[in-house]
């Protein structure tokens, strides 16, 4: 399988050179050539499969032959080995025909493991076979930061530094990227904001020299492995629920539209996906884009569900590919509008097309809250602040009660102790593994705001190999 960017100018590439790049080089995202598609008979075949031999089979067509099929199926296994529940991603009723899916048994306990826990190991097979080596930079405000440390630790090709500001994340978010013990693990404490990492992060790899000294490379949420990896607990819900015989609806708490397009994706492998519901918080540019056709820039606003507050939802370009006809040239020119103008609008046609699938709903702090309280008190379950933002999206968006709806349970409550406390009256404990959080060491270089300082120590921390790009 060959990829192409969602802009039309960039070189086609396969499965490992979409790995490696992230971006494409005419600033679109890589997208597959064509959608795979599995009949009901083969998609009958993957029921009852282990999650691991699952994401084999569901992603075979992405891989094609860029990696040998026995090579991703250790890599896939050792992957998800390290998450907490035999199921992986298991369902979990909440009421009639409506289902939680839990996707936060993995080592930092949100969803993002699953791509990232795959990713890192497949970033270091591929530079292994290619003799290279490469330094994964990147800025957090709390979540994601974690995730990509846990999918890289270890790794022998790898050496990944991780700006956060100092100060200005949570504890449990903050031990859970520095008591990491890893030789290739480097936490940096900023002296100063997120957006103070972001700046620097930028300038690194706007730096050219820096950039190829280092080998930089990240491996952020428009890497289409990403999105590949997440298409396989669509297919694990859904069929542990009756597909192809049935068919079952998503909602999905949605910033950067990665994890909603993963379902889109499987829709278009022949999952019988009937509706995505796209559940937001008060950052709501998807949900407006769904009512009116306009996709309009606001200010980010900080709510209870912090891993939502995105205003740019990257992964949407790849939807507005296909409402174009995959035409790279009408997808420039909305980005065009998008950079000047901080918005466009796209015709009725293309919008009753998205909304022939995709459904929004939006909820603001207080309704977050009050969702969390009735959740607890129908079904007994404990959810964070942005699966309960799903759940609340669901019913909402909800077309016939007999079809089985499933709700993404993105973090687990844990997480977000104080949220859900304050909600729910009671306090979410850490699951076992992570219990001694609180005592571990700590490793964490404190560096003040300036590319300079933290070049150097880049430089003097990173061990560099090179690779060769095809
Ligand atoms: C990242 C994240 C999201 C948003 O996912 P996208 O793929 O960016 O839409 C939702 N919930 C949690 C807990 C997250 O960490």
């Amino acid at each position: 399988m060959n990829y192409v960017s969602t802009r039309g100018e960039a070189p086609v590439l396969a499965f490992d050179d979409a790995l490696l790049a992230g971006l494409a080089r005419d600033g679109g995202l890589y997208v597959p050539e064509r959608w795979p598609r599995f009949t009901e008979d083969e998609i009958a075949g993957l029921a009852g499969l282990g999650y691991a031999e699952l994401a084999t089979r569901v992603m075979a067509p992405f891989v094609g032959d860029a990696i040998a099929r026995d090579d991703f199926a250790r890599i896939a296994g050792d992957a998800y080995a390290g998450f907490a529940h035999p199921d992986v991603a298991p369902l979990r009723q909440i009421g009639e025909n409506e289902w939680l899916l839990e996707l936060f048994h993995g080592p930092t306990l949100a969803f993002k493991d699953f791509a990232l826990q795959l990713v890192g190991r497949l970033f270091d097979h591929v530079l292994d076979r290619r003799g290279g080596r490469v330094t994964i930079v990147g800025a957090t405000s709390g979540d994601t930061g974690s995730a990509a440390i846990e999918g890289c630790r270890d790794r022998a090709n790898l050496d990944i530094f991780v700006l956060h500001p100092k100060g200005r994340i949570s504890e449990v978010q903050r031990r859970q990227m520095t008591t990491v013990r890893s030789g290739n693990v480097h936490n940096i404490a900023i002296d100063g904001t997120f957006d103070d990492c972001q700046a620097l992060v930028k300038a690194m790899f706007a730096d050219a020299r820096f950039r190829d000294e280092m080998a930089l490379a990240a491996f952020n949420s428009i890497n289409w492995a990403r999105v590949a990896a997440q298409t396989v607990y669509y297919f694990a819900a859904a069929l542990a629920l009756g597909a192809p015989g049935r068919a079952v609806a998503f909602s999905v708490p949605t910033g950067n539209f990665g994890d909603v397009y993963a379902g889109y994706a499987a829709h278009r492998m022949g999952l019988p996906v009937s509706r995505l519901v796209i559940a937001t918080n008060r950052n709501d540019i998807l949900a407006r884009f769904l009512a009116n056709g306009r996709y309009e820039l606001a200010e980010v606003v900080a709510t209870l569900s912090p891993s939502m507050d995105i205003q740019v939802a990257s992964n949407f370009e790849r939807l507005l590919f296909e409402l174009y006809d995959r035409d790279g040239a009408s997808v420039r020119r909305l980005m065009e509008r998008l950079r000047a103008k901080g918005g466009f609008a796209i015709d009725a046609e293309r919008l009753a097309a998205a909304r022939a699938l995709f459904a929004a709903h939006r909820l603001d702090d207080a309704e977050t809250q009050a969702e969390i309280a009735r959740i607890h008190r129908d079904s007994g379950v404990v959810v964070d602040p942005h699966t309960a933002i799903g759940v609340a999206a669901a019913r909402a968006c909800r077309d016939d009660p007999r079809t089985p709806t499933v709700a993404l349970a993105t973090a687990h409550p844990a997480k977000f102790p104080q949220a859900v406390e304050r909600a729910a009256g009671v306090r979410p404990e850490l699951p076992e593994r992570l219990a001694d959080l609180f005592e571990r060491p700590e490793h964490c270089e404190d560096l003040p705001n300036d590319l300079d300082a933290v070049q150097t120590f880049i430089r003097e921390h990173a061990i560099i190999r090179g690779y060769s790009k095809g």
